[in-house]
């Protein structure tokens, strides 16, 4: 049975790379009816945020990528928070320094700096805590039995590291690089145990992939230098080492990697069009924080089959781009995604939310233009109106809140209209041919799009015009903007009494805002 697992660290906003982390892992668990797992890796006490895990639990509420497993739901293998198994850590670090395969180190973060500084001054830039170095710190393998004594009695602070052989290699089989091979010459004495009594990451992860039977490890290449680590872990415990796969890394368009830039709540709080001008207008480098494209109203599916395609394709000479999640979950293998990284799109993210926007049922449609009316506090239309509204709409929207921003004037009359438009489309005869074309539509017994060209060419020609002259005041009055829908469709489907009552109130307002 395939088991896997996503498990963030609680230290802030949800990451888009996070978020692929989470969906290939889902993604691997649905096609291989496997179960994905939710762990929260709580031990790094000073890098904690507060709401950080509701927000993760949140977002992943959102994005429907559910863990059949997690604090939420035990599946038999809990805890799932780190900080609640600590005991269990604590367990198998004592049996790592029993059979010699760790130690304690008494340095205090003074002799460390010391240790450090000594070191790039003799001309060693990265010094390590390694095979060399261990032998001239005070640790249980430098000090005598009783000093260690002493000092266990007199609670002087310590942290266990792990005792790293020598010279070895230690190699392993990625499934998405391949042979990854790593000398133990560049892995320091890793601290499993922190003086604070908290595992550090690399134990703890170990120990919970074991407990918890993960059978592969799905992560980002930021992980990859921590395998030897692991690998040596795994060695020490006699344990089964999982698969594992890590991801590319994702770059801003500019080549840079994406930063962890922080938004601000006011940023948050702007409304979704706002945000989306924003978004685009940092083309450069991107923001990586999830919720800003949740709030500038993405469509869910849509992120998802985005970030999907950061590091993923669905095989060679396969062009499809657009895919729903349950495709997703059939099509996804580890063995299609790149080695090298991938390069974050804003405009391709754009055209794949339209992409599936237009996939949504009419009917679903309707549905979400009711709930945006009602957030709006628009008193309700009829189900065949508001079908009509979108199919006349859709081929110009590209979020879902733009049938409402950009079709305003199908649920209410224009409260003002636009001054270039005015400027440039209403003339001093524009309110006369209005009132005539008012009349003549009043007489229509069928107010279709047909009849109602007719009318209007019908005036044009006799005053010799090009129908342009009456089309774009029409529009101007009757919507309050210059773009929208073809006009005799969108004026059918407002119907008669609309029209007239805008043509009018139009035909009287209109000329006094034009000085
Ligand atoms: N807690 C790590 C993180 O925040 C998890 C890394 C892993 O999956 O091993 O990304």
């Amino acid at each position: 049975m395939v088991r896997v697992r996503f498990a963030p660290s609680p230290t802030g906003f949800v990451h888009i790379g996070s978020l692929r982390t989470a969906l290939y892992n889902y993604l691997y668990a649905k096609r291989h009816n496997g179960q994905f797992i939710l762990r929260i890796e709580d031990t790094d006490r000073n890098r904690f945020v507060k709401g950080a895990t509701e927000n993760l639990v949140r977002v992943l509420e959102w994005s429907g990528l559910i863990p059949d497993e997690g604090p939420m739901k035990d599946g038999g293998f809990g805890p799932y928070y780190q900080s609640q198994r600590t005991e269990l850590y604590l367990k198998h670090a004592q049996e790592l320094i029993n059979t010699g395969k760790a130690y304690l180190a008494f340095d205090t973060p003074e002799e460390i700096e010391m240790m450090r500084s000594g070191q790039k001054k003799a001309g060693n830039y990265s010094p390590m805590y390694n095979f060399v170095i261990r032998r001239q710190m005070r640790n249980s393998l430098t000090m005598s039995e009783q000093d260690v004594q002493d000092e266990l009695e007199k609670q002087t602070p310590y942290v266990v590291r792990l005792l790293v052989p020598e010279n070895q290699d230690i190699e392993f089989d990625d499934i998405i690089r391949g042979r990854v091979v790593f000398n133990t010459k560049e892995v320091d004495d890793q601290i499993l145990i922190k003086s604070d009594g908290f595992p550090t990451y690399h134990l703890a992860n170990v120990v919970d992939d074991h407990f918890m039977q993960i059978t592969h490890v799905i992560r980002g290449e930021e992980w990859l230098s921590s395998v030897p680590k692991h690998l040596l872990l795994y060695r020490f415990f006699g344990w089964q080492v999982p698969h594992m796969a890590h991801l590319p890394l994702i770059f801003n368009p500019d080549g840079s990697k994406m930063s962890k830039r922080q938004i601000t709540d006011a940023v948050l709080r702007k409304e979704s069009d706002d945000l989306r001008k924003e978004i685009l207008s940092s083309e450069k480098k991107i923001d990586p924080n999830l919720e800003l494209y949740i709030q500038a109203g993405y469509e869910r599916e849509a992120i998802l089959n985005y970030i999907a395609l950061l590091g993923w394709n669905p095989g060679e000479g396969d062009e499809r781009q657009i895919f729903s999640t349950s495709e997703l979950e059939q099509e996804f293998t580890l063995e299609r995604v790149n080695k090298s990284g991938a390069t974050f799109d804003i405009k391709k993210l754009n055209w794949i939310n339209r992409e599936h926007l237009v996939r949504i049922s009419l009917a679903e449609t309707r549905e979400r233009l009711k709930t945006l009316l009602e957030d709006h506090q628009i008193d309700p239309f009829p189900d065949h109106y508001l079908l009509q509204v979108i199919e006349l709409l859709q081929p110009r929207v590209n979020f879902i809140d733009e049938y409402w921003s950009k079709g305003l004037y199908f649920f209410q009359d224009p409260v003002e209209y636009d001054r270039d438009g005015i400027k440039k489309r209403w003339k001093d005869r524009s309110a006369h041919l209005i009132l005539e074309f008012f009349d003549k539509i009043s007489k229509l017994e069928s107010f279709t799009a047909e009849n109602i060209e007719t009318r209007l060419r019908q005036i044009t020609e006799q005053h010799e015009l090009g129908a342009g002259q009456l089309i774009h005041p029409v529009r101007l009055a009757v919507s309050g903007t210059t773009a929208g829908p073809g006009l005799f469709e969108m004026l059918q489907v407002l119907g008669k009494e609309t029209v007239m009552r805008r043509l009018k109130r139009a035909a009287e307002i209109i000329p006094s805002l034009k000085s």
